[in-house]
């Protein structure tokens, strides 16, 4: 592990083979050794070419799903067992797309964190609540819910691979971003769950990032923030120059500048 926090980009559905190759290109070429773990999560058509790319750059690949058989007639699926084989070592699950567009439920995310776990693959698991949810005051239960569903029979020696990503939905790709303070107490409630859960020094080995309308503007303070480990970006990691403001204010602010 280089740095203390984690900047994951999930490029969801977006650009060609050839738009991700030249970026990833550029961010190997900038030749600066991040004092973070830097994850690009590209579509598993740029997988391979990513890997070769970013090979002994330090900067990590993963995938933005995956399925939870190994293999068989399952047409379309790409199995964790086969993104393990390519060397991608980190997989988004449980994103708030994914559950909405594709139906995906619990059950099936908690399948696919096992199988995850199982092929050696980080799962970066996805929960957030609906506005409805956080005006209800219902946010915190529906977080509980997600987490311990998700981790169902997750080992204990396993908890150190697994990296959750609280994406308040309401504020995914909609440039309305939590407030600091509401966020401060997400995390807290979170952090004290896990340690309700598993204990503190095994809850202290899962990763927390925040996801949701993050940018060059608001990812320092957002990073600051007690208990967050990082952060999962998606529109504003489409752009390779405020993609690179992200980073360099991500590397400091643990520092206060
Ligand atoms: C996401 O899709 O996980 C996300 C956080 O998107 P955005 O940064 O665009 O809100």
């Amino acid at each position: 592990m280089i740095g203390s926090k984690f900047i994951v980009a999930n490029f969801k559905m977006n650009k060609t083979v050839h738009e991700a190759e030249e970026f990833l290109k550029n961010l190997v070429l900038n030749g600066k050794k991040w004092n973070l773990e830097v994850i690009i999560c590209p579509t598993f058509l740029c997988l391979e070419r990513a890997l070769n790319i970013c090979h002994k750059s330090g900067i990590k690949i993963g995938a933005q799903n995956c399925y939870f058989e190994k293999n068989g007639a399952f047409t379309g699926e790409v199995s964790a067992f086969m993104l393990s084989s390519v060397g991608a070592e980190y997989v988004i699950l449980g994103h708030s797309e994914r559950r909405t567009y594709f139906f995906e439920t619990d059950d099936i995310i908690n399948k696919k964190v096992i199988s995850a776990l199982e092929n050696n693959l980080k799962p970066i698991i996805c929960v957030g609540e609906t506005e409805f949810e956080r005006e209800n005051g219902t946010e915190k239960e529906k977080i509980k819910s997600q987490i311990d569903f998700a981790l169902k029979g997750a080992e204990p020696e396993q908890l150190d691979k697994v990296i959750i990503a609280y994406e308040p939905i309401w504020a995914i790709g909609t440039g309305k971003v939590v407030d600091y303070d509401d966020a401060r107490k997400m995390f807290l409630f979170i952090k004290n769950h896990l340690v309700f859960r598993y204990g503190k020094n095994l809850a202290d080995k899962i990763k927390l990032l925040y996801g949701g309308s993050i940018n060059e503007n608001n990812v320092k303070e957002l990073l600051g923030i007690e208990n967050i480990d990082g952060g999962l970006i998606g529109g504003a990691s489409l752009d390779f120059s405020r993609f690179m403001s992200i980073l360099n204010q991500a590397e400091n602010s643990d520092k206060g500048e």
